[in-house]
């Protein structure tokens, strides 16, 4: 049992991990206090009258007006945009703040967050990849915690619990390989838009599966953990592991290595996030080894799988790299979601963007960060203009 009753907030409440937060918080008892979504007012009405939350946030402007007349009878206060957003988190009674907005739009927020000085259970992996730096400097400052909730780096944030930082040899990031598996280049040339979105082991928003199919999940997450463990990206080592039950792993001096298995489901890593330091009863399955029988692993192809590289290449060149290779892979996927660009495009624009680039972009504020974002993204759309 946890010490006392805990208030969460969930931001990106409508989505793949902010649904399955809340049903986390109905499993658990924990009290939803602000509630964030885009467009979709279908849910956050749903989700208003059944947690009663003291705010709830539109970031888009029709769907605000929208809501408020749907809920005109609830005495939740409806807030707009993406101020609302920040205005819901410094108005908020929340403790913990569970972050699963969708892309860069998650960065204003998960800063507010620890300013405010909440726990940010983190599952908003853009925010480390556009601005690392920036976002654990803030936590310092504030003295905020930040427990990840992407199922690797909670992984690898519980196997951490048994060695020193100077007894870490490497982490070993654990992929699923995506849908794409063993193909070759030119197998990809002909994959589909459904074939990509049928992932093998998670159920997971459109844009994440994209990404996990072009291994680009991968390389964010390098970034991801770099930036949270204090990690070079050259220690973090990824493995495919097609059974997605070991989350990841830390490897010590010793030649230990110390892992998280459980069957794959995110709730267990919004409640580990929510409920840490304390374990309190489950929300889901239990693994059965028994049943599982075998658990297999791979190096990843990275012949047909380039941006797993270049996601470490962007940690060694540093400056706004990451954020530039985030900016155009949200521009890429989206093409490819609304069937502009094919699927091996999506890597090609990437590589485009980030040699165009390629200088570093130095920065010294979050504004510097911001403007070559906003670079890199009509780089990429110009290169999808030109392409047939
Ligand atoms: P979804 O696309 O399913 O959900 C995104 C959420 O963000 C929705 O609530 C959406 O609202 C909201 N949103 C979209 N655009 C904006 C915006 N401009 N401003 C504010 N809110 C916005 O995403 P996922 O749940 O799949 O992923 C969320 C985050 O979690 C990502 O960073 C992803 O990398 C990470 N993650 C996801 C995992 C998963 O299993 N899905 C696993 C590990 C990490 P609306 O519904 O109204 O459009």
């Amino acid at each position: 049992m946890t010490d006392k009753e805990k208030i969460i907030a969930v931001l990106g409440s409508t989505g793949s991990v902010g649904q399955q937060a809340l049903d986390v918080a109905l499993k658990r008892g924990y009290r939803v206090d602000f509630l964030t979504a885009n467009r979709n007012t279908h849910l956050a009405e749903k989700y208003v009258r059944l947690f009663k939350p003291s705010y709830v946030a539109m970031a888009d402007e029709e769907s605000f007006g929208d809501l408020k007349v749907r809920i005109s009878d609830t005495d939740t206060r409806v807030l707009l945009g993406s101020e609302g957003i920040t205005e819901g988190i410094e108005r908020t009674a929340a403790d913990t703040v569970v972050n699963s907005i969708i892309g860069e739009a998650g960065l204003i927020p998960t800063l507010k967050a620890l300013e405010m000085k909440k726990r940010l259970a983190l599952a908003n992996k853009e925010s480390l990849v556009v601005a690392g730096h920036i976002v654990m400097a803030k936590a310092k400052e504030f003295g905020a915690e930040i427990i990840p909730v992407d199922s690797e780096h909670s992984a690898i944030f519980q196997s951490l619990k048994s060695g020193k930082e100077s007894e870490i040899k490497k982490i070993i990031l654990t992929a699923s390989g995506g849908p794409f598996f063993g193909k070759t280049r030119e197998e990809l040339e002909k994959v589909t838009l459904a074939d990509t979105l049928a992932h093998p082991t998670w159920k997971m928003g459109k844009k994440i599966t994209v990404d996990s199919a072009t291994l680009m999940n991968k390389g964010f997450e390098i970034i991801e953990a770099a930036y949270l463990f204090g990690v070079g990206a050259e220690k973090i080592e990824v493995v495919v592991h097609r059974e997605s039950i070991l989350h990841s792993a830390v490897e010590y001096i010793d030649n230990s290595v110390i892992g998280e298995f459980s069957v794959p489901d995110m709730r267990m890593c919004v409640q580990y996030a929510v409920d840490y330091p304390h374990r309190c009863d489950a929300v889901c399955g239990e693994l059965d080894l028994i049943k599982l029988s075998k658990m297999t692993f791979f190096r990843p192809d990275t012949k047909a799988f380039p941006l797993i590289e270049l996601a470490k290449e962007a940690m060694k060149m540093g400056g706004a790299m990451p954020a530039v290779l985030n900016a155009a892979d949200e521009v890429a996927a989206e093409k490819f979601l609304s069937e502009k660009i094919k699927f091996i495009q999506i890597a090609d624009v990437v590589q485009n963007v980030f040699e165009t680039l390629s200088d570093g972009c130095k920065y010294s504020s979050l504004e510097d960060i911001l403007s070559f974002d906003k670079s890199a993204r009509e780089i990429a759309e110009n290169y999808i203009l030109k392409l047939k």
